[in-house]
Formats: C-alpha cells, sequence, structure tokens
C-alpha cells in the first residue's frame, strides 16, 4: 500500500462510529503517515446530516489539539465535507472536499445516496422516471457549484452510481451520461487545473459495491487530462480506514495512472505509484 493517508474521515460528530482519538489510534494501527478529517459541513437544509453551527467550533477545537498532541507520530489535518448545495468558506482549515449528495424533488433536497428507495423516489418524482436525467443534473450542479467553492478535493463525482449495478437505476453507457461526466470533469478542470478527485471506496465498505468510484470511464476521463487523484475511504467506520486502497491503487496502476496525491508537510505532494 503506498497509500499512507485518508483525507476522508466522518467521526461520531455526525454519522461515523468512532470518535476522533479513536480515528487517530486506528489510523497509527494501520501505519497512516496522517490522517484529514473531513466532518459533514453544516447545512441550511438538513439538521440530521451535518454538524450544528456550535458543533463545528467543538470539531476544530478537537482536532486541533489532536494536531498538537499526536505531534511527531502522526500528521493531522483539519478537514471539512462541504455540502455543494451550502456553500461557506471557513478559516482554519487545511483542506475541504466539495461533495455534491442531494438532488431536487418539488423544491426539497433529498440524497442520492442514503438508500436505493430514496434515489428510485428522487428519479421518478424529480426526473419523470429519467434515471440519465437525473445523473447529468447532479453532475450540472456538482460541476457549477464546485466553481464557487474553495475545495481542494472533488468528493464522489458519480455519486448516483452507487446503488445503479447492472444499470438499474440509468444507463451508464449511455452517450447523455457519458458526454455529460465529459462536460463535468473539463468544467471542474477549467476552474481548477490541480484539484484533486478521490477514488472514494466507501461503498465498498458497505458493501453497495465491489468496486471504487468514479467508475473507469470518468477514471479514464481523469487519466487522459492528467487530473490528480487522491485514493479515499470516506470512513464511517475505523476498521475500515484503509479499506480496499492496495486494491484500487493496483487498478489505477494498471489503467497508465503514474501517481497518486497526498497532503505532506501541508503541501499536495505526488506519490509515484
Ligand atoms: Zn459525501
Ligand atoms: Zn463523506
Amino acid at each position: 500500500m503506498i497509500t499512507r493517508q485518508n483525507l476522508h474521515t466522518h467521526t461520531n460528530y455526525v454519522d461515523g462510529v468512532d470518535s476522533p482519538r479513536q480515528m487517530v489510534e486506528y489510523a497509527l494501527s494501520f501505519g497512516l503517515e496522517s490522517l484529514g478529517f473531513s466532518e459533514h459541513a453544516h447545512t441550511y437544509f438538513d439538521d440530521s446530516c451535518c454538524m450544528t453551527k456550535a458543533q463545528t467550533l467543538e470539531y476544530f477545537d478537537e482536532i486541533n489539539s489532536l494536531k498538537a498532541e499526536y505531534k511527531g507520530k502522526i500528521d493531522i489535518y483539519l478537514g471539512l465535507e462541504i455540502d455543494l448545495h451550502d456553500i461557506r468558506v471557513y478559516e482554519g482549515l487545511d483542506y475541504t472536499i466539495g461533495s455534491l449528495h442531494c438532488l431536487p424533488v418539488e423544491g426539497k433536497l433529498y440524497p442520492v445516496d442514503y438508500k436505493p428507495q430514496m434515489t428510485q423516489f428522487i428519479k421518478e418524482k424529480g426526473y419523470n422516471n429519467d434515471g440519465v436525467a437525473m445523473a447529468v443534473d447532479y453532475l450540472k450542479i456538482l460541476s457549477k457549484n464546485i466553481a464557487l467553492s474553495d475545495a481542494d478535493i472533488v468528493g464522489h463525482i458519480d455519486l448516483p452510481t452507487k446503488f445503479n449495478g447492472d444499470n438499474i437505476l440509468f444507463d451508464e453507457d449511455s452517450s447523455e451520461y457519458k458526454n455529460a461526466v465529459i462536460k463535468a470533469v473539463d468544467s471542474i478542470l477549467a476552474f481548477k487545473k490541480d484539484i484533486v478527485f478521490e477514488v472514494n471506496t466507501g461503498a465498498i465498505s458497505r458493501g453497495y459495491r465491489t468496486s471504487p468510484y468514479p467508475s473507469k470511464f470518468v477514471l479514464k476521463q481523469l487519466l487522459d487530462r492528467n487530473a490528480r487523484l487522491c485514493i479515499t475511504s470516506d470512513c464511517h467506520n475505523g476498521k475500515h480506514l484503509t479499506c480496499a486502497f492496495s486494491e484500487t491503487e493496483a487498478m489505477l496502476k494498471n489503467m497508465g495512472f503514474k501517481q497518486l496525491w497526498q497532503i505532506k508537510n501541508n503541501i499536495w505532494q505526488a506519490i509515484p505509484l
């Protein structure tokens, strides 16, 4: 395993099972050099899946004090996973992940990654049962809104594929979807050419998928454009902190990627694959 870092880490502040300290201990036990916390930033539209404003301050304090306490043993980075429906800029962060989770149905936002029935509901009620239109709209909102953020990392760029085994929700091979992927990737890179795309193994650890997202087609577009990648586990349980990292590295190497990107000494650096 070349990746010695996870930058997409959740805790019991929201929907993870472990405390930040437990996560640091897990990171040490897995031999990581550094750990980045990316708890769900507060949003105006959903209290259940993000920190309150008061928790955000506590979270900043706790991660910063762990950073000091573990200095010399492991590097800790303070980040947030910012929801792209509610972009805010925070002082004092080491990095941010810009992620889109929800799509609108009759003016209300619903997560595409919560459970299959809900994604089906979004497709039916929000997009007239047109799954490709749903996935295309996700990419459009993501690529438009990320350019309004200060995100360093693009979170799970093709999240609507989470429950799309056997193309049950939409045809990932359709030219309409593929063209939307290309357009989204190009527009994100035009906004920030050194932005890092995560290769997210979270759905593997939760049993929803056998391969990470983005899909091979998305990855190929990123490869062709020399885009930067990092592997993350979108970890909600410390046991899965490095879930499928080795397999993902092997897959990327096979595809032709030559390097991955990690934060080292507070600077993004290339790590040869
Ligand atoms: Zn997310
Ligand atoms: Zn996450």
